[in-house]
């Protein structure tokens, strides 16, 4: 007889709490399509819940008083408890969302980084003595944490995408309630019983599972809520903006892009085709920086639309455990839908397909998967909704540009700013393009790379706010500025401003 797939209940205030109206979410295996696991569908009270636990430990003096030095140490042996379990949940998470498990090694194996990097800022942000007019005046600011932060998470890196929310959160002092996405929740919650082993009082991090529409709204919306940080879709962050907008409650946001990958005529096209296939077909183009414009000089516009190609049809679908594997299947079937659907819309705009273009046919493995080949478009034009809107799929379009103001003009010709790549072997066109694009990220010769120590952020559309380096660590402090008066003599003229 079958076994029936595990269940997962949230984790509030250190222990595991079963959904308040009993409901679970079934969670299927994007390579296989059948359900392996189960996670709490949250409602409104358990968002109640996860929050209130998360106020009171932030006023548990087990926490708020906790010297720096020893905050930091904690975040450390986190980070070596990760090591211990990075190949189970790596595992996981390629069982929870299909991208490679080559892939969900390395970004495993830099999760560390992230809570090393932000224990080592612990004790360094500090507050300034300000000069004051009067020297009786002693003016000085403190950093401060905020108090309860809400993480919401998509679910292409689910593990990745949470540390550069908790780490720096955790870090500045704060507590944390984190909800996952309804599609990848698994390696969250076995990430985060390693809180507990670490010795983070209970109630410091706390997970709920279950729908954005449902449980992530009722955290949102919660009023002992801080501050919240958000990575999704453009959409979704629009509407968790005007929400905390409303309440004056601090965002920041994380969302969509649709990245030019720049092509110049002077660059070692071999590579900058490397570039491209790594852009967008790594992780089936399921990434927010997908590289998915690509935009090539005429005079080696062909060489790249072949080099492309031929690249694009050689790509091995298949299992995501397998180490051979180079593409895996998409997250959800709904977006394989997607990503089908915005096929039919390219050819239907008149762009033509020189790659891809459809499931593939059912090998092995591939039969009930959400697999799609890897799909190159030519002969499409900026301003076509193939080229204007996000796919979050294996899809690139390569369009030819003749100067580099004409370029600098498609580039930034849509509603996003997340990345763009640029390919040149010349110093100053690579710092005059750096310098014109709208992106928060250029990576010039080089492109999806990313560190703890090297801040991102989306223009426009893409979002607001910081993550990643010390500039993140900011987001999550509030400062205040103390103004001591040490003159003891008789009270000033009440009706006067003092300065
Ligand atoms: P999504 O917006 O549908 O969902 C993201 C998260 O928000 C999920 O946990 C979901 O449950 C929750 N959510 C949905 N509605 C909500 C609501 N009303 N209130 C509160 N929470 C709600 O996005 P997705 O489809 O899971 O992820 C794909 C998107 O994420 C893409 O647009 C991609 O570009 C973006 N993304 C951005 C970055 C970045 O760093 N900029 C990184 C990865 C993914």
């Amino acid at each position: 007889m079958p076994t029936a797939p595990p269940r997962h209940d949230h984790y509030i205030d250190g222990a595991w709490v079963p959904p308040a109206d009993g409901a679970y979410l079934p969670s299927t295996n994007p390579a296989t399509g059948r359900v392996w696991y189960k996670s709490a569908r949250g409602n409104a009270e358990d968002a109640r819940r996860a929050v209130d636990a998360a106020a009171t430990a932030f006023e548990n003096p087990a926490w708020r008083d906790l010297p720096q030095p020893r905050r930091g140490a904690l975040l450390r042996r986190f980070a070596e408890l990760i090591g211990e379990h990075a190949e189970e949940l790596a595992r996981t998470e390629t069982l929870d969302n299909g991208k490679l498990l080559t892939e969900m090694r390395a970004q495993l194996a830099s999760l560390p980084e992230y809570f090393h990097f932000y224990a080592g800022l612990v004790d360094k942000p500090h507050g300034e003595t300000v000069p004051a007019a009067r020297r009786e005046i002693l003016n000085y600011t403190v950093r401060e944490p905020l108090g309860v932060v809400v993480a919401i998470t998509p679910w292409n890196s689910p593990l990745l995408l949470t540390a550069t929310k908790i780490a720096p959160a955790l870090a500045a002092g704060n507590t944390v309630v984190v909800k996952p996405s309804e599609h990848t929740s698994a390696s969250l919650l076995r990430l985060v019983p390693l809180f507990e082993k670490a010795g983070f009082p209970p109630g410091v991090v706390n997970v709920v599972t279950g729908y954005g529409d449902e449980v992530g709204a009722a955290l949102v919306e919660h009023p002992r809520v801080a501050k919240v940080s958000f990575t999704g879709s453009t959409g979704t962050g629009s509407r968790i903006a005007a929400s905390c907008a409303s309440r004056f409650v601090r965002t920041t946001l994380e969302l969509g892009g649709k990245s030019p990958n720049i092509v110049f005529d002077d660059a070692d096209v071999a590579n900058a085709s490397t570039g491209i296939v790594a852009g967008v077909f790594a992780a089936a183009g399921q990434t927010c920086v997908a590289g998915s414009r690509v935009f090539a000089q005429r005079a080696v516009y062909d060489e790249v639309v072949e080099r492309v190609s031929a690249r694009a049809g050689a790509i091995r679908l298949g299992d995501p455990l397998l180490p051979e594997t180079q593409l895996g299947p998409l997250a959800i079937e709904s977006q394989r839908d997607r990503v089908e659907e915005y096929v039919r819309l390219g050819r239907s705009e008149g762009a033509r397909v020189t790659a891809g273009g459809q499931r593939p046919a059912a090998g092995p493995g591939l039969a009930e998967g959400y697999f799609f080949q890897p799909t190159v478009f030519v002969d499409a034009v900026n301003s076509m909704r193939l080229c204007q809107e996000e796919i979050f799929g294996p899809v690139v379009a390569v369009m030819p540009f003749d100067t580099e103001d004409e370029l600098i003009g498609l580039a930034n010709g849509t509603e996003y700013g997340l990345a763009a790549g640029v390919w040149t072997r010349d110093l100053a066109r690579a710092h005059r393009v750096s310098a014109r694009l709208d992106a928060g990220t250029v990576w010039v010769n080089t492109y999806r790379s990313m560190s703890p120590m090297s801040p991102r952020s989306g223009f426009k559309s893409s979002g607001m706010g910081i993550e990643h380096g010390t500039e993140a660590m900011r987001e999550y402090t509030r400062l205040k500025s103390v103004w001591i008066n040490t003159d003891e003599g008789p009270a000033e003229d009440p009706f006067v401003l003092r300065s």
